[in-house]
């Protein structure tokens, strides 16, 4: 073992050790660890004596999927005799890249993550304000975040007295038995002196919308370059039926020419330039409702773009070219809501923002059903969720279960 590795490993934050209770595995470890910052796929590898070969030899949206890994994520690490076997790092809430050693040798791949869901619905009377209110009831603080954030527009919380109500409808992920990810809010209700604002998710571009089928949401992104052809499309999660393995493409590609203009798909504050991996030249910005953008394997620069400066839509901010892994020139745009990948061509295909017709139809029915459903939970007030049942061996199992088919 190098010294270096020793060093890194002294200054690495344990957060959780658990020692694994299976009977051929006794001398194995399992540690939670936090990727620091300045750490990338291959100085980690550096760092674990693991050739870098590993790397350069994987394929395009592979290298890409390694430049997902942010700093101050927690992953995990199989130790056997202080040596690490196996280790799982998320790249998004849903995926992870996993590399164990076979035959003396690390293999990579990439596996999705496991968590349970649970959906409910609950009601909160109001004491201080709704978020200290969601808080204190749920200890969730991502809940009490984004349903803050989904009201922004379309309710006074200052207003919200004693006796007054919130309810939602939400899933939540949970891992370890531990709240995981940011929740998904289904519909939500803000009750104030007995009058009712309610928002309700549309699955279709994950938007929030009112009772009439009206779009809440004032913002839109439009299409970042004016591009040939679409050469990669965004996949989550899709099981390849010949690699036999899961393959996630975390944005969508756009060809074309080197040196084409590239602008910023909405306002916002750039909150990185600089080269990320396999992703090149980039540069990220960050708008309101929780989106980030991501622009990848730019040339150069848009003169007076700089980390820190406020953009608005249609900025010029960079040009194409076939920075980082990249087999021509070509985007690579990212989009994410709350630090999770979304698909951009849902997102910009709905510009115009409106419901319409049967889809329409099909929502305002929807929304009667759940706001009742919402009136109601106020009525009933039933308990928030109590996570303590849950597993929180999930994670052992996986790497256990890798062992076995490795
Ligand atoms: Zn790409």
């Amino acid at each position: 073992m190098s010294k270096y590795f020793k060093k890194w490993m002294n200054t690495v934050k344990l957060l959780i050790t658990l020692l694994l209770l299976v009977s051929s595995l006794i001398g194995a470890e399992l540690k939670e660890l936090t990727w620091k910052k300045g750490e990338t796929f291959l100085t980690f590898l550096q760092s674990h004596n693991i050739p870098q070969t590993l790397y350069f030899e994987l394929e395009k949206n592979d290298r890409e999927l390694c430049s997902e890994i942010t700093a101050g994520i927690k992953y995990q690490v199989l130790e056997e005799n202080n040596e690490m076997v196996q280790v799982l790092i998320p790249i998004s809430e849903e995926m992870q890249l996993h590399l164990y050693k076979e035959k003396g040798e690390f293999v990579f791949t990439t596996s999705p993550i496991s968590f349970e869901e649970i959906t409910q619905t609950i009601a909160i009377p109001i004491n201080y304000s709704p978020y200290q209110d969601l808080l204190d009831a749920t200890s969730n603080k991502a809940l009490a975040n984004e349903f803050v954030r989904a009201f922004n527009q379309v309710a006074n919380f200052k207003r919200m007295r004693k006796g007054d109500h919130v309810a939602i409808k939400y899933t939540q992920r949970i891992r370890m038995g531990q709240y995981y990810g940011t929740p998904t809010i289904h519909a939500a209700l803000v009750e104030v002196k007995k009058k009712q604002t309610y928002i309700f998710k549309n699955d279709g571009d994950g938007l929030y919308y009112d009772e009439k089928g009206r779009n809440l949401t004032s913002f839109f992104m439009k299409t970042p370059v004016s591009y040939t052809r679409i050469s990669d499309r965004f996949t989550y999660k899709r099981f390849h039926p010949i690699l036999k393995r899961y393959r996630a493409h975390l944005g969508i590609d756009y060809a074309a020419p080197r040196g084409r203009k590239i602008y910023a798909t909405a306002s916002g504050k750039v909150i990185f330039k600089g080269r990320k991996g396999g992703y090149g030249k980039t540069i990220e910005i960050r708008h309101e409702g929780g989106f980030k953008s991501l622009y990848a394997h730019m040339s150069k620069y848009a003169p007076g773009v700089y980390s820190g400066k406020w953009v608005k839509q249609g900025t010029h901010i960079g040009y194409v070219g076939s920075t980082g892994v990249s087999t021509g020139p070509h985007l690579h745009f990212g989009l994410y809501k709350n630090g999770r990948a979304i698909n951009p061509e849902k997102i910009i295909r709905v510009t115009k923002n409106t419901l319409k017709g049967k889809a329409k139809k099909e929502f305002i029915a929807y929304t009667k059903e759940v706001s009742q459903n919402l009136l109601d939970t106020i009525k009933n007030k039933p308990q928030p969720l109590n996570i303590t049942q849950f597993d929180k061996q999930t994670d052992l199992k996986e790497l256990l279960v890798a062992k076995v088919e490795a």
